[in-house]
């Protein structure tokens, strides 16, 4: 044991002096910068965004809380009637591209981002935009920027001493999980970014300000999650790979779920004794519930890519066992993931918690997989229990009363089986271990039905 400590340090100092020189301390991270330019282009952005009638309702709403985040002091008439026009042709042109997928978006951003804040906007960028720019400047930087640039400079102010603290480890342990030198990476902080709150092209990152889900550790989380994005070539590389080799395609977007989780892991982590409670941005705001096929991504990070970042396997081992364990549900499917696998996945993620609920001894918790009606039905060996009090009561009475114990639940050989869009039947077997080394179990039958409060279970047939 001690040798395999001895060697696994002694792997861990060799990358370290591999990706970061010795001296790196968390300035030389990331090199903030707080610009008149790129704010004032963003700004128009989020004003085009907010006020435009054929918006994408995502973008719209995320833009509207950020302007009511930034105000302006109140515009003379004339001044104001320049904007809107310059907001109008904001609108027309950008309303509907995403900064983060468009090359001439990207080709402004990166101009724009090292403009000088007392000249004029840089002539790279091309009119008619240019001429917007000038256009709305002088009022932007009258009426807003003064806030604005303060809003700035005090985020980057409230994440420098994290860095100081946290910093060189966490960029130490990602260059590490992803195998890549650390590079040198600009940060441009703006009131509103876009629809996420960030987003990474090259080695520029552009960051909110003022998005409430962007302050404190969660800065810090997502500073390296960004940055994630900028070493991430290789482990693109290698999950396409392992896929190939399976024949199958890498599922969209299953590398920014690993994203979410490594940063998370590695900032959660890292802030152990500082901030004990600190939940990773994707946990608190439900991002893996949320997004198709996240729920089974992220148990499938837990089980491989959680023991790699432990150093327990490899990165190679970690990503095959991921590949195989998607592609092997996929095939069922012939190789697509359908509506049906995201059904599938929902009610996966329900019964996942009542494991998890029963396993830690809270009934209350596992109680929330059955829909709270009246004509909820558990039937067990010849009787009916009919209601979602009465079912508690039974598992109440059942596994808490007096001399009985819950024990550990397992479910398996799960069977979904989706009826409609809104109804499913899911077959398998549950067991229970309990401490004296009795194994009692048996088969289920449960019928699902999508409520508006998501999937519950509304009819329960278990045997033993
Ligand atoms: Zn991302």
């Amino acid at each position: 044991m001690n040798t395999f400590r001895y060697s696994r340090l002694a792997i861990g100092l060799f990358t370290i002096a591999l990706f970061l020189p010795t001296a790196c301390s968390a300035a030389d991270l990331f090199q903030f910068r707080n610009g008149f330019w790129i704010n004032l282009h963003h700004y128009l952005y989020a004003e085009a965004l907010a006020q435009g009638t054929n918006v994408n309702p995502r973008w719209q709403a995320s833009a509207r809380a950020a302007l009511e985040h930034a105000p302006c002091s109140a515009f003379a008439a004339d001044e104001q009637r320049d904007w809107n026009e310059v907001v109008k042709l904001y609108e027309q042109s950008f309303s509907s591209r995403d900064p983060l997928f468009d090359q001439e978006l990207l080709a402004v951003n990166r101009a724009l981002g090292s403009a000088d804040d007392r000249g004029s906007a840089p002539i790279s960028i091309s009119n008619p935009l240019r001429g917007q720019l000038q256009r709305a400047a002088d009022a932007y930087r009258a009426h807003c920027w003064p806030a604005h640039q303060r809003a700035n400079a005090l985020w980057i102010a409230a994440l420098g001493p994290r860095l100081a603290d946290h910093g060189t480890p966490i960029a130490k342990r990602l260059s590490e999980v992803y195998g890549e030198p650390w590079p040198n990476i600009v940060v441009d902080v703006v009131t509103y970014s876009n629809w996420a709150g960030a987003y990474t092209a090259d080695h520029q990152i552009t960051v909110d300000s003022l998005n409430p889900d962007y302050q404190g550790d969660s800065a810090l989380e997502m500073i390296f999650h960004e940055a994630s994005h900028t070493i991430d070539d290789g482990i693109i590389k290698q999950l396409s790979a392992a896929f190939r080799k399976l024949n199958s395609d890498q599922p969209n977007g299953f590398e920014h779920a690993l994203i979410f989780f490594t940063a998370g892991a590695l900032t959660q982590t890292e802030l152990r004794s500082s901030d004990p409670e600190y939940v990773p941005y994707a946990y608190r705001l439900g991002i893996y519930k949320r997004v198709p096929f996240w729920a089974e991504d992220e148990q499938l990070l837990q089980q491989y890519w959680q023991p790699y970042l432990q150093g327990k396997h490899s990165r190679q081992a970690a990503i095959e066992s991921m590949a195989r364990a998607i592609v092997g549900e996929d095939t069922k499917a012939s190789g697509a993931r359908t509506v049906d696998d995201e059904v599938a996945a929902a009610i996966r993620a329900v019964l996942d918690q009542q494991v998890s609920a029963w396993n830690r001894g809270d009934l209350d918790a596992f109680m929330r997989g059955y829909a709270k009606l009246g004509e909820l039905s558990f039937y067990s060996g010849s009787t009916v229990t009919s209601g979602w009090e009465q079912t508690l009561q039974r598992y109440r009475t059942k596994y808490q009363g007096a001399g009985n114990q819950m024990g550990k639940l397992v479910f398996s050989d799960l069977e979904i089986h989706v009826l409609a869009p809104d109804a499913a039947w899911v077959g398998g077997r549950w067991q229970l271990e309990m401490t004296d080394g009795k194994r009692p179990g048996g088969l289920f039958t449960l019928i699902f039905r999508k409520l508006p409060e998501g999937w519950k279970i509304v009819h329960d047939h278990t045997s033993s």
